[in-house]
């Protein structure tokens, strides 16, 4: 079985590569980058990653998997949710969006955060598998850890000895990730 992954971030095609890695006869290949970028316009987490497969199946006819993230802050109302990627505004960096996140929670002492990804196998003929992934943390006052990519310096997840995820090794960040749980729930479907 042949999946093109459908992210062009270097940082989440190497987590997605490891957590599908022990699936049997599965073969990932990297996406091409002339593919355009499609608009991430969903309503939910979901429709961004059928989104963004569709966009790799309409332009190679080959089956992609996919995924979607975003972080739900509670004292914000669930923010930035769907639109976490763009947070700082169109075109924002990691460290702009950290920023935002930062000024928004200002001083509030409630900083707990949930993680949360949809992981999506999709298929020419529309048939498709997906998965749901939470990690639950919070919010630090201040970057810490240069690991990974995004907003890790800013998560602290609950399941872990204190360490943000940008202090973590791919491997341990992998253990308790959205990511890696959506990705291993995937991973299991995939081998059925
Ligand atoms: P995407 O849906 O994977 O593109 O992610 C949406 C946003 O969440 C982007 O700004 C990513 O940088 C960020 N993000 C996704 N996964 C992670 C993660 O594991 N750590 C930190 N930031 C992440």
């Amino acid at each position: 079985m042949k999946l093109i992954l459908a992210t062009g971030n270097p940082g989440k095609a190497a987590e997605i590569a490891l957590l599908l890695g022990d699936v049997p006869d599965l073969r990932l290949e990297p996406r091409s980058p002339a593919l355009p970028e499609p608009e991430e316009d969903g309503d939910t987490l979901l429709d961004n990653a059928r989104i963004k497969a569709q966009a790799v199946i309409d332009a190679t006819g080959e089956p992609a998997v996919a995924d979607d993230t975003g972080l739900e802050v509670l004292a914000l109302g669930g923010a930035p949710g769907v639109h976490t990627a763009r947070y700082a505004g169109p075109g924002a960096s990691y460290g702009d969006n950290m920023a935002r996140l930062l000024a928004e929670l200002g001083d509030e002492a409630d900083r707990r955060a949930t993680w949360r990804t949809v992981a999506l196998a999709r298929w020419p003929d529309g048939t498709e598998l997906w998965t749901e992934g939470t990690c639950d943390g919070t919010i630090t006052r201040a970057p810490i850890g240069d690991h990974g990519f995004g907003y890790d310096p800013v998560f602290i997840p609950a399941e872990g000895d204190g360490r943000t995820y940008a202090q973590m090794t791919r491997d341990e960040k992998n253990a308790v990730s959205h990511r890696g749980r959506a990705f291993r729930a995937l991973a299991m479907r995939l081998a059925q």
